[in-house]
Formats: C-alpha cells, structure tokens, sequence
C-alpha cells in the first residue's frame, strides 16, 4: 500500500488522536522532524488522561535532545526532579539483601567498578563470602545514598545517564503548548466514528460535533481505549496476565520531605508494591496490586498505612491496568503509541520509553520505505522484541522475589509461565562462571544489559547458600574494597547535591 505522501517521503497530512503523554510526544517529534507534514491532534475534555506516569528512564532525556528542549526549559514547569535510578525495598527477605538500587548507567562503573561487581558474583557463586551487593559498585547508587544529582562538574570527564519524576498533567500541558508552537494544530472534540477506506486503512476520524477530520496517517494515542488499532482495526492483543498479575492502582499524593531524594522507591507490601516519586512540591505514590489477591478497599487502607496518612483526607485514585501489548503497533495507516500499544505495568518506569522508541524507529522506517508499508513487519517485530524484553525483565522482579509472607509472592515465585528467554538467563545466573559474556553469546541481551540483571539478582541475594567456602585471599579483596569505595567516593565529590542543581 503507497501512502499518500510528500516529495520527502512523509505523510502529507496526519491526525493523531489523544492528547495524554503518548500523544503529545508523537505530536513534538514529528512536527520537529517532519516539518513539511500537516499535523492535528484531537484530545477529548469529556474522556480526559490517565494521569499517572510521573516516573522515566534515560529515554525521556533523549526524547527532549530530540526536540530541542534543555532541562531548564521544561523542568521547573512541571516541578519536575532528576531520577539516578530506583531502590527496591523488602522484596528480599535474606539478611544484608533487603534493599537495593538499580542505577542508570555511568561510564566509569562500566570502565572501573562493574568487573569488580561481576568478579565478586562468580566468586560467591564459588560459595567464597565475598561482598555482591550492587549497592557498593555503582556510582549513582552513591550519589542516590547522598542526595546527589547525576550531572557532574565540568571537569568530570565521564559520561552518566539520568532519568526524570515530574508531574505528568504539567508535563502534558508543557508538551502541548510546546507541539502548537512548532505548528501543531490542537482540536477540542470526542472521536465517536472511524471511517475507513475499502482497503481496510483508515479514512477519517468524525467528531462529537460532526466535524471530519481526514488524513493520510493516523497515530493512535487513545490510551487503553486503543480507538483506532484495536478498537476499528481489530489488532490482536496479548494478554501479560499469566506472567505479570497486577491489575490495578491505587494512587495518592503525600507531602514532600526536608531532603529531596534522587529516586523512586520501591516498596514491597502485601500484594504488589508501592512507588514513591519525589516531585519539587508532593510526593507521588501509587500502590500496584492485584485484584485477584486484594480489593481496592484493602489497597486503599494498607497504601494509607504504609505511608502514614491511615486518618488523613487525602483523596485516594483507583485506577485499572490493562497489561499485555498488541502483535501490531503499525497496521496498514495507522501507529499506536502509549498505552493503546500496551502496557508493562510501571515497575521499571518504561512506558514513556517505549512511546519514544516506537515513534522514533516509525520515522525512521517509513522514510527509509519511501512512505511505503515496506518496513512494517520488521518494525512490529523490533518493537514487540522492546516490549517482551522489558516484560521478562520485570517477571524476574517477582519470580525471584524472596519473600514468602503472602499467597501472592509464593504464587509470583512459583510461576512458571515465564519465557524461553527468562528461563535461559535465569539458568546462566546460576551455572555460568561468566554471566554477561554468556548472555552475548546466547544472543540474550534484550531490553537490558547484563550489569542489570546482575543488580536485581544480586540485589535479592539469589546466591547458592550451601557450598561455603573459606579458602580465599581475603586481604587483597579488602584492599580493593576499600580502594573501591574511595574511588566511587572521589568520582561522588563531582556532583552537587539535588536541591542546589534544580536551582540552575
Ligand atoms: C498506575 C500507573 C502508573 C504508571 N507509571 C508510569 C511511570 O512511572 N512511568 C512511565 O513512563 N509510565 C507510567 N505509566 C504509563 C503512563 O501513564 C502512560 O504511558 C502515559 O501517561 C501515556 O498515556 P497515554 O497518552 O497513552 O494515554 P492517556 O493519558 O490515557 O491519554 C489518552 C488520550 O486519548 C484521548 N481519547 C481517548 N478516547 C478518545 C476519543 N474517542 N476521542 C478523542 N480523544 C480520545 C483522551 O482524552 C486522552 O487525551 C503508568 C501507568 C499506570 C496505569
């Protein structure tokens, strides 16, 4: 099928419905990149954003490179706060094991710290006592410790990665006016009819007021309501459910501490966990669980309780997930991004990441097609490899949960509907004597790289516990623990504390 495109290969016209964050990325990237092509976007005031989403990853860093926006221009809009990563807290239950931090990357753990970290794994694996806990090998999780953002002095000549918590209705707003100002053309109105062409691809979108709005490509951002990809063009969707079993939130905002913490937190509780997202004036928390396990009631009480607030009047949210992603985000005329394309519950903070990414590789596929459908398959197929690869990463998180206090993490350990996937680099974790070099023969580096699963392994403490072993030359590991930590102290002494960088 040839789109009806312009002499640069691009759509001529193009309406994107929905104006959450999924809709309003696409809306600035394309409207930077594809400058020649008439964009629309329709968002309705009666349906409204999710409204949740206040966590990313590096990727939204990217996102904003992209369209030209630096820190300073959006951050304070949307009283947003930098992010070196997440600590996940009681999901182990073994001594020295029930926290740890899962840092963005840094590239002197990679050049000086992570072969220590890797050392010391097979070492233990050996049954020697050694030190495995991520939290000592990995800068961020030095300056998560000590309240430090993650952008150096000048002078440091290392690259680090960081990711974001901001509010998303700002964000969204900051997003929206943002787009219109690059040409974007917002409408008002609730699409009640999907007109499509004989060849079953998309025609027009018809609006609560009659209004038609044509095009010759569409982006689907309705949200879980996936209007146009799997409500009209009948995109199949699979179901995460047999793997990842939560299914609702329950979200509500709590006061911001004295010290600004550079991190989501992680809490484990009795039926999923909590999140904690420190924004310049609230916190955002959120309690992920399963229905099947819990009621919203319980949720609501046990959140209020776990974060002090049991008599306060605070207005809790419910909210209901769908999880699982469809087999095509690029059918015929038609892309979705966000949550119309899927959804893998927000422990690692990916879906704004993968909203980037599908948009991003789209643009480069269909120029790269000539405007053509030529790339589709292959395109789905990257993508649906992003989603999957983020889906075991996430599985593993409660497959190898050590806790044992509930039906719901026995039933999350004891599951074995995981992947081919997981289930070979759960096998390396415990019988490799070189894990990262293994997952690269295998081919099994996915959505995440060896030193991340190494953190959320050794994080839990999934070490044999018989077979120990005393024989060892322990006074040169001491040395180099110790010049280890003095050295992720000096790199640490590049960095400002969090509360003075969000004054630049
Ligand atoms: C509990 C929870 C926690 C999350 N945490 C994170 C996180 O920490 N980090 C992260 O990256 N992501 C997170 N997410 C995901 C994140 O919220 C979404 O990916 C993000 O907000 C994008 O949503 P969206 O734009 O796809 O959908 P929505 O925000 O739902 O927007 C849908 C849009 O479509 C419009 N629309 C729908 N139907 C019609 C219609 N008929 N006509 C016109 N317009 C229509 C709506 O009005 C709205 O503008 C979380 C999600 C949940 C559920």
């Amino acid at each position: 099928m040839l789109n009806n495109v312009n002499n640069d290969s691009k759509p001529k016209k193009l309406v994107i419905v929905g104006g959450g964050t999924a809709g309003w990325m696409a809306a600035n990237l394309l409207a930077t990149q594809w400058k020649d092509t008439e964009i629309i976007l329709v968002e309705s005031q009666e349906i409204g954003i999710i409204g949740v989403g206040e966590g990313s990853t590096p990727h939204l860093k990217l996102f904003f490179d992209a369209i030209g926006v630096a820190d300073a221009d959006w951050m304070p809009e949307c009283n947003a706060t930098y992010k070196n990563g997440i600590t996940f807290d009681k999901w182990s239950t073994i001594e020295g094991f029930e926290s740890y931090f899962h840092p963005f990357a840094a590239q002197t753990d990679d050049i000086f710290t992570v072969p220590h970290f890797f050392n010391n794994i097979y070492a233990r694996m050996q049954g020697y006592q050694v030190d495995a806990h991520p939290d000592d090998y990995f800068l961020e999780s030095y300056l998560s410790k000590n309240n430090l953002g993650p952008i150096p002095d000048e002078c440091f000549p290392f690259g680090i990665a960081y990711g974001y918590h901001f509010d998303s209705a700002l964000l969204g707003q900051f997003l929206s006016k943002n787009a219109q100002k690059h040409g974007v053309k917002r409408i008002v109105g609730t699409v009640n009819e999907v007109l499509m062409h004989n060849d079953g691809s998309l025609n027009a979108v018809k609006l609560n007021d009659n209004t038609l709005l044509t095009a010759d490509f569409f982006i689907d951002c309705s949200g879980f309501r996936s209007l146009l990809m799997q409500s009209t063009l009948k995109v199949n969707y699979q179901s995460f459910k047999d793997n990842l079993y939560n299914d609702s939130a329950v979200v509500m905002p709590s006061e911001i501490s004295q010290t600004l913490p550079v991190e989501t937190k992680s809490t484990a509780l009795s039926n999923g966990w909590a999140w904690q997202i420190p924004l310049r004036n609230r916190f955002g928390n959120g309690y992920v669980y399963s229905s099947d396990y819990i009621n919203s009631e319980q949720a609501e009480v046990e959140l209020r309780q776990h974060l002090g607030l049991l008599d306060s009047d605070i207005q809790a949210r419910h909210l209901q997930m769908k999880v699982g992603r469809v087999e095509k985000h690029w059918h015929k005329n038609c892309l979705a991004v966000g949550l119309s394309q899927g959804f893998i519950e927000p422990l690692e903070a990916t879906a704004i990441a993968l909203s980037f990414n599908t948009i991003a590789q789209f643009m480069q596929y269909f120029h790269e097609g000539k405007g053509t459908n030529k790339f589709e398959a292959a395109f789905n197929q990257d993508i649906n490899a992003r989603f999957d690869g983020i889906r075991d990463y996430v599985v593993c998180h409660y497959k190898t949960n050590q806790r044992n206090d509930t039906a719901y993490w026995r039933d999350n350990a004891a599951n074995n509907h995981i992947s081919e996937t997981l289930k070979r680099i759960l096998h390396l974790w415990q019988n490799s004597q070189n894990f990262a070099g293994d997952m690269h023969k295998y081919n099994l580096i996915g959505s995440y790289q060896p030193k991340s699963w190494a953190c959320m392994l050794a994080g839990y403490g999934v070490f044999p516990t018989d077979n120990v072993k005393q024989s060892f030359d322990y006074s040169a590991y001491h040395q180099e623990k110790v010049a280890l930590k003095d050295f992720i102290r000096r790199c640490g002494l590049n960095f400002k504390k969090h509360h003075e960088l969000l004054k630049n």
